[in-house]
This record gives structure tokens, sequence and C-alpha cells, in this order.
């Protein structure tokens, strides 16, 4: 399984567009003006993964919000904003001295329920939905009803969570960003998502570790008349370009004998990505 995103910002998996889900154009912000460097975590706080997406197009939704992706609890992953185009996700916020985070972010939807309520027998969302086995959790900021004693956060799935890294990699060797955080921690007291069911820590680690390893870890070309490098991993996906022998390449994930690479231009710097069989580089 492998994403990637196309120079329209569009983002592939396994070679193939995802659906897209457009955002209404005023629930968004136009085209960046600065590539950002920062993916910025939520959940939806809602049901499945599409009725978040269709609540970004929805002309009632009076804080006009919107994400790039929407990520459903069965791994599946939904477009709804160009990785061009500022998305409004992240609404009042600061990181680093720098607020207004939708201009200097990407929004990565994650479907979840987020804090439960105690229900008459277990755990609900806020809307009713009975939700079994939670997680019990304090929020790093303290609890959104202000309780510091342990509450009910609905858990994220494993494909969901597979999906999500995916997405991230892809982003990151598209765009260089290189800070995963959390809306929790750019909107303080005022949001907790992805909150304490979110493994931030393993997230990251599993996302920047594997693109962290450039240098030694640098492919080149073998074959004299160079390599194609095509946009999913076999023969019958579209070549995207012919490349010279010699090319480096920084490998970012392998799918049997195909791996998705990003290619380096002379300074190093990754300057498109797409995939290449394993038996031509070294
Ligand atoms: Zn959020």
């Amino acid at each position: 399984m492998g994403f990637t995103i196309n120079d329209s910002g569009r983002l592939l998996r396994d070679g193939r567009q995802v659906e897209l889900i457009a955002a209404r154009p005023s629930h968004t912000g136009g085209n960046f003006a600065r590539t950002p460097k920062v993916i910025v975590m939520h959940f939806t706080f809602g049901g499945s993964g599409r009725s978040s997406a269709d609540w970004f197009r929805d002309p009632n939704n009076q804080g006009k919000s919107s994400a790039h992706v929407v990520i459903d609890r069965d791994g599946t992953v939904l477009q709804c904003v160009s990785f061009e185009v500022i998305a409004h996700h992240a609404g009042r916020s600061e990181w680093k001295g720098t607020v207004g985070m939708n201009s200097h972010s990407f929004g990565i939807e994650l479907a979840n329920w987020g804090n439960l309520k105690r229900g008459s027998n277990g755990w609900v969302s806020w809307t009713g939905v009975q939700i079994a086995d939670p997680e019990m959790a304090v929020h790093k900021n303290g609890n959104p009803d202000g309780s510091v004693t342990p509450i009910g956060w609905e858990r994220y799935r494993e494909a969901q969570i597979e999906a999500a890294e995916g997405v991230a990699k892809a982003i990151i060797a598209k765009y260089g960003c290189d800070e995963i955080i959390g809306h929790d921690d750019i909107s303080r007291g005022r949001k907790w998502d992805p909150g304490p069911a979110f493994d931030m820590g393993s997230f990251r680690a599993r996302v920047l570790e594997d693109m962290a390893d450039d240098g030694d870890n640098t492919l080149r070309v073998t074959v004299a008349e160079g390599l194609n490098l095509r946009k999913g991993p076999g023969t019958s996906f579209d070549v995207l370009e012919l490349l010279p022998a010699g090319t480096a390449l920084r490998p970012v994930e392998r799918n049997g004998s195909w791996i998705l690479v990003n290619v380096l231009n002379n300074a190093g710097v990754a300057r498109r990505t797409g995939w290449v069989h394993s038996a031509f580089v070294d």
C-alpha cells in the first residue's frame, strides 16, 4: 500500500486517485502562499468519514470547516481539499509564534467520536452512540468538561492509523514537512483532538523515523539505459519519467519488489515521487 501526491495536490493510493468529496470552495482559503511544514492531526467528533466529508460541503456548516483528507475507521481515505489549497481545519490556533495555522499546515481528520459521555450502560458519543471498550484517559490539557479523572475516548483502529501513516509520509515526501502535531497542541483549551487515544509518539516515530533515513540510505539507478519512474507499484502503471543512470533516490516504502521513492535533485532535495523496480537500484 503506497500513497503519493501529484502536482495538483491530489492524493493517490497505489497509483489511483482516492475518492474526492470536494469541500465547498468557501470552506477553503485559496492556494498556500508558502509550503506548509506542519501536519495537524484531528478527530472528526463524528460518525462515518463520509458524513464528515459531506459536512465540509454542506451550506449549513456555519464554521465553513474543511480538511485535506478524512480517514475512516476502516482506513478508507477521502480527499476533500487539494494539498495545494488552504483548508479550514485549525481555526484559532498558534504554533511556535505563528498564528492562524490554516495557512501553514495540512489537516488530516480521523473519523472518531473523541471524548465520550457516561451513559446508562457505559460510554456513549455526544449523539448517544454506544462505544464499547473506550480508552480511559485524562487529556494532557485537562478534559473538555474540566474533570481530571479518566473519561472514555473512542479508540482508533490500526487500519486507520496505517492509512494515516501512509498519507503523512506522502505529504512529507511531496512537501518536506518536518512536524506532526495535534489540534490540541495549537488550539489549547479549545480543542481536544486527536486526544489521548491517539499515540502521537509512536505515530511520529512510524512516520518520521522512516523518512529521516536519507544519507546512507540513498539508492542510485544502476541501469545504463535508465529506469522508468512509475505512478504505481507495477509495470501496468504509467511511466512518469525515465530516470538516467546514477539518479539519487530516497526510499519511502516497499511494496513487494517495488519501492516508492523520492527522486532527489543535485542538492539532495526531493523533486518528485514515484515507484521503481528494486532490481535496478542499489
Ligand atoms: Zn480538529
